[in-house]
């Protein structure tokens, strides 16, 4: 069985107000995209990574993570497109020949190998499976018109959903072909944030596995900061 990480790096980090995206800030000693690729280029898990780019980036990026710091299984380096959802489809075109893969946010350095296991037990048993966590807080919908509370779901059945998301090939494939066809066709009325909505979407279940309160997406500085404490407190271990 061959699984096939996808991690995206492709986006434009606008909310981070740096000139660097942030995924090559630094976060200790290397960029912050480094700690993903790590910790996947170690497990027993993976067989090989597609690192998803931005536009113009690949040499630089492939000089980075490919030559300067050696990883081996990165078996390709490909530009994004301009939603996460596009990138994501650009990475599973390059994917074609593995039976699972998992799907990676690049701007989350803290994946584990405990969560990596628990999704690939879960695999075989579910084709589609998402790292979460139950929320901590009180979580309100709001009305778009009035900005007031119109709704507060019960918070026990409410998850923060994180990466990795990880599903067989095929299942996962045939979603995102449909996903795009009705982009094409001008019939997509929703806004595409994870890979789970797009199995959703083509009536897929899909299982909620444990993540880890530690794995969070750095997107705006102070998660920066959050991130620094979380890795000298690793170090610490
Ligand atoms: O924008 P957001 O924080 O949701 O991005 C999540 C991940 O998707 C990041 O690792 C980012 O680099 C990636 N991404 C991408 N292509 C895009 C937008 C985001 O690869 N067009």
């Amino acid at each position: 069985m061959k699984t096939t990480a996808i991690v995206l790096a492709g986006g434009s980090g606008s909310r981070m107000n740096s000139k660097v995206k942030k995924q090559y800030l630094l976060l200790g000693e290397y960029p912050v995209l480094w700690y993903s690729l790590a910790v996947l280029e170690k497990s027993s898990r993976i067989d090989e990574i597609i690192l998803v780019c931005g536009k113009g980036e690949q040499q630089q990026c492939k000089a980075l993570f490919v030559d300067t710091y050696g990883f081996q299984k990165i078996a390709c380096v490909t530009e994004g497109g301009k939603e996460r959802y596009h990138s994501v489809y650009e990475g599973l075109k390059v994917a074609g020949n593995c039976d699972y893969v998992l799907i990676h946010d690049g701007a989350r350095p803290f994946l584990d190998e405990a969560m990596l296991t628990r999704l690939a037990d879960a695999l075989p048993v579910w084709n589609a499976c998402v790292v979460g966590m139950p929320v901590k807080d009180t979580i309100k919908i709001a009305n778009p018109d009035t900005g007031c509370v119109q709704a507060t779901p019960d918070r026990s059945l409410l998850w923060s959903i994180q990466t990795p998301q990880a599903f067989r090939y095929s299942l996962i494939r045939d979603a995102y072909d449909t996903l795009m066809q009705d982009e094409a066709a001008g019939t997509l009325d929703q806004k595409v944030t994870d890979d789970a909505m797009v199995a959703e979407y083509t009536g897929n279940t899909v299982k909620l596995i444990e993540g880890s309160y530690n794995n969070i997406k750095i997107t705006t500085p102070e998660d920066l900061v959050f991130a620094r404490a979380i890795l000298e407190q690793q170090g610490e271990q």
